[in-house]
């Protein structure tokens, strides 16, 4: 295998590298996908299965809708399709003709659902209704890169719809603070929550709500985003309700989102110079053992310790597996789960089964002393745990200091003329925070607004 490229000077190259060495992905026939390999998909549907009950936490029960959209639904909210057009991919021929309507492949799916919606509200009583979507979305991308920016990803839309601006806002509220909460207590990546300018803003909303990360390359992430959709697409698509004094009146929508991108943030934000590190709550294996012997004796011994540990820690919820290819050697294995991220790796030896200890290696210590411990058998179901919680927390708070060290905020006017400014060296505002430290706005020296978080994005 090749030699992975140096992390610090060329970090690109290196996420290159590793996401196709740690068997993430591959690329793909169809240009501008990837494809996810049961790795990478593992990775996915860990995310999936936490942020699904936090979504259902929420209220919102899971639905599907269709992939191909009507051409003339998107055309009819004005700012949605103008921000969309031209990410946009039409099917204009299907069973061998041309369509009398083409459908476009859905980039997003607020307007299929608010079609659909218009035909399940009628009253006061069938709000606040939200509803939760898994699925794939294209938007065509002339510059790819895995998991950052690719035509077609997954990623969970849900889209909600109340009787009051207030409700509504505080739904888009919500859903970004659980978003914040998976991210920085699940992916360990700490984010700053805020609003986007409205240059930056959701397509036909009235406001969009983000969380930002910043990576080790000093650029920002977007991890996620929420939209106060307030009248724009339910007044497109004649949803009404009646009220409880008995007017028809049009409701307020919400819609919120996270994507496969995620996980293209896991790994720059965690990752080292021998491959990926992933943190435990995430990690398909948490727990790696690698079974050394010499000779058929000691396999036995070595072999049948390792199989209870696997059944013990199995029993108590800890993704834990046996790497027992006779093919390779251990240092080879230790390589492979390293570069894989593995968080902890479980040696047994033969002296190890005499002395009924283990050997366990943190993934995250560079500390050679700590990186390394002695646990004895009767220890090992606290040590094990204690040890992944370590690690989740050591991984967070590193990241946290790095994050505020490459941070830049300042103050802004307003302006999009200034905003405009950050242009010409490829910057953006990726959002306004709540702080306000800085009173002049970076450009102008005017009053500041709210402070901003300045970066370059992928
Ligand atoms: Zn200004």
């Amino acid at each position: 295998m090749k030699k992975l490229t140096d992390i610090k000077t060329d970090f690109p190259g290196w996420y290159q590298d590793i996401i196709f060495q740690a068997e993430l992905v591959d690329s793909s026939p169809t240009r501008g996908s990837m494809v996810i390999r049961p790795y990478g998909y593992a990775i996915w549907e860990n995310i999936q299965k936490i942020l699904d009950k936090k979504i259902k936490v929420l209220g919102a029960q899971n639905a599907y809708f269709p992939l191909l959209i009507p051409e003339s639904f998107l055309k009819k909210e004005a700012e949605h399709v103008e921000g969309f057009a031209p990410e946009v991919a039409v099917v204009t021929h299907a069973g061998g003709k041309k369509l009398e309507e083409p459908f476009v492949i859905r980039p997003t799916s607020e307007t299929i659902i608010y079609s659909m919606f218009s035909r399940w509200i009628h009253s006061w009583r069938d709000l606040p209704l939200k509803i939760n979507q898994w699925a794939n979305v294209v938007r065509w991308e002339m510059r790819p890169r895995a998991f950052l920016r690719t035509t077609e990803f997954l990623w969970q839309e849900g889209h909600t719809v109340h009787a009051s601006r207030e409700e509504a806002m505080q739904m888009a509220l919500d859903a970004r603070e659980m978003y914040k909460d998976f991210v920085e207590n699940y992916l360990a990546i700490p984010v700053f929550s805020g609003i986007k300018s409205e240059s930056e803003r959701f397509a036909g909303a009235d406001e969009t709500y983000c969380i930002e990360a910043i990576m080790p390359d000093g650029k920002g992430l977007q991890m996620g985003t929420t939209h106060l959709l307030a009248h724009s697409f339910p007044e497109s698509f004649e949803i009404s309700f009646q009220d409880k004094d008995g007017t028809m009146k049009v409701p307020y929508c919400s819609s919120w989102g996270v994507s496969t991108r995620m996980i293209g943030g896991l790994i720059m934000s965690h990752g080292d110079e021998n491959g990926l590190i992933l943190p435990p709550k995430i990690a398909p294996v948490q727990a790696i053992i690698i079974p050394i012997y010499r000779n058929e004796d000691d396999k036995k011994t070595v072999l049948e310790m390792a199989e209870k540990l696997e059944d013990l820690f199995e029993k108590l919820s800890i993704r834990i597996a046996i790497d027992n290819d006779e093919t390779k050697t251990p240092g080879a294995k230790f390589f492979h789960w390293e570069l894989r991220g593995v968080p902890i790796r479980i040696e047994i030896g033969p002296k190890d089964v005499a002395k009924n200890q283990v050997v366990l290696v943190s993934r995250v210590e560079k500390d050679k002393a700590k990186k390394k411990s002695f646990v004895s058998i009767d220890q090992l179901e606290k040590a094990l745990p204690d040890m992944l919680d370590t690690i989740q927390r050591k991984l967070l708070e590193t990241a946290k200091v790095r994050s505020e060290k490459l941070l830049e905020k300042n103050g802004w006017c307003g302006s999009a003329a200034c905003e405009a400014t950050l242009k010409e060296d490829k910057r953006t505002i990726r959002c306004l925070i709540e702080s306000k430290e800085h009173t002049n706005c970076f450009s102008c020296n005017k009053p500041s607004i709210a402070d901003v978080i300045i970066a370059k994005a992928y």
